[in-house]
């Protein structure tokens, strides 16, 4: 019925979450309040650990991307769920390592990546550096040298596949800021300097082609092209890399239009290209990283908010106006994102009217939601937004000195505080 396999609807009419009623969460916790169903969270983990157990003889590890939601919670179940982490940060490494995370299982990515990051990543023993150019690397040989250690190192590569909609484009992704393009022969070039270099130690290469996709093809052919730059270091170089990470961007359902393909589907295709081609290049099959974000925390979260007023501008529009918005969840004002919502009050009744679901920021783009079809809306009813467990907290933000709504993890019918509420001595802390 809906879009979210944890949903569904109580006697009272109620949209419930993981075996609890929103409408009551609302009521105890405060809106605008994120929920996560736990369960969802655990399965989609055990799927992706689960594809590695049946299709590539478990020789490889799903990453969880920590920046789609980075919260202590979340690095623990990562981590008992035996999956490993990408962070993108010091303050990402910080909350792992807070979360008593094993930090050898994690990959340090990010484009520019601060002389201080690195050195934090290093005294935490970061398991990899996901190199993104050559001042990087003599960043990281250098301070790795001073310290008295040899740093793992990773390259992203820009495989020249481009598929952040439906479908992908095999050329032309030279204008990125990620990476090393493989068609200029600057990653050959970043190979050959590595291995120059005493401190830091080539491990794996790496690319990501996008997010949110829904085609196995342009993973499948990025594994293809990555395989064959493998084969061109050993050739010329006579050096062997054994190990390759894959990126995430695995696509998730945000409206009844999104049709992801379950997420083992993914692993049985590239397992059986990955392995064809270390075959044809002689190269023993490599150990393979996955990087799922999106698709980890992404359907498992909801965001709750109560309606705070209504506005019917005759043969316009009808705004309803919820107590949080871009600051809580910016991604229809950043790129227009689809999302479904539910008028979770009255989650049994037919959605009739068609509403523009408005932030309460000082911005006319502060929408959640334009033209979607709910139940008749009344002030005081709580609204569902699904899909919100992916970058929302992640991107959240204080904006009119707005607090950070609280974040509660639901696991059959329970439901406990995962992230605190932010107050509004939060919002003057680092004031002078
Ligand atoms: C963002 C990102 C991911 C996660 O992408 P999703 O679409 O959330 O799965 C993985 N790896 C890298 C390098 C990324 O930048």
């Amino acid at each position: 019925m809906f879009v979210n396999d944890c949903l569904n609807v109580n006697e009272k009419g109620h949209l419930t979450i993981g075996g609890c009623d929103t409408v009551d969460l609302a009521k105890k916790y405060g809106t605008p309040l994120y929920v996560l169903d736990e369960t969802t969270i655990r399965e989609t983990c055990r799927s992706y650990v689960n594809s590695f157990k049946k299709f590539y003889d478990g020789n490889g590890m799903p990453l969880y991307a920590s920046k789609a939601l980075s919260c202590k919670e979340m690095c623990r179940i990562a981590n008992e769920e035996g999956l490993g982490l990408d962070v993108v940060s010091g303050g990402e490494i910080y909350t792992a390592v807070q979360a008593g995370f094993p930090m050898e299982k994690v990959h340090f990515h990010g484009n520019n990546k601060t002389a201080d990051e690195i050195r934090f990543a290093l005294d935490s023993k970061v398991g990899k550096f996901v190199v993104d150019n050559l001042y990087e690397l003599e960043l990281i040989n250098q301070i790795a040298e001073e310290k008295g250690v040899v740093a793992n190192i990773s390259f992203r590569i820009k495989p020249g596949v481009d598929a952040h909609t439906h479908n992908f484009i095999r050329t032309g992704q030279i204008d990125s800021k990620f990476g090393f393009a493989l068609e200029t022969g600057e990653a050959f070039e970043a190979v050959k300097k590595a291995l120059t270099y005493n401190n830091v130690a080539l491990k794996e290469l790496h690319c990501h082609i996008g997010s949110q996709i829904f085609d196995i093809d342009p993973f499948v052919t990025a594994a293809e092209i990555m395989l064959d730059f493998m084969g061109k270091i050993k050739d010329e170089l006579n050096v062997v890399i054994t190990e390759l990470n894959l990126g995430g961007g695995f696509g998730i359902m945000y409206t009844e239009e999104d049709e992801p393909v379950p997420y083992e589907n993914y692993m049985e295709k590239v397992s059986e290209a990955v392995k064809a081609k270390a075959k044809e290049h002689n190269l023993p099959v490599p150990y393979i990283y996955i990087e799922p974000g999106r698709s980890i925390a992404g359907e498992a979260g909801i965001t709750l908010y109560t309606v705070g007023g209504k506005k019917n501008i005759p043969d316009v529009r009808t705004y309803v106006s919820v107590d949080g918005g871009m600051t809580d969840n910016i991604r229809y004002a950043l790129y227009q994102s689809a999302y479904t919502v539910v008028n979770a009050s009255k989650a049994d009744k037919e959605a009739t009217e068609i509403v523009t679901v408005a932030g309460k920021c000082c911005e006319s783009g502060d929408l959640v939601q334009e033209h979607t079809k709910v139940a008749e809306v009344e002030v005081g009813d709580t609204l569902a937004v699904l899909s919100t467990g992916a970058y929302n907290y992640s991107m959240a933000s204080n904006y009119n000195r707005i607090p950070r709504p609280a974040m509660v993890m639901v696991n059959n019918g329970e439901s406990r505080v995962i992230i605190k509420r932010e107050s509004y001595e939060d919002i003057v802390r680092n004031d002078i």
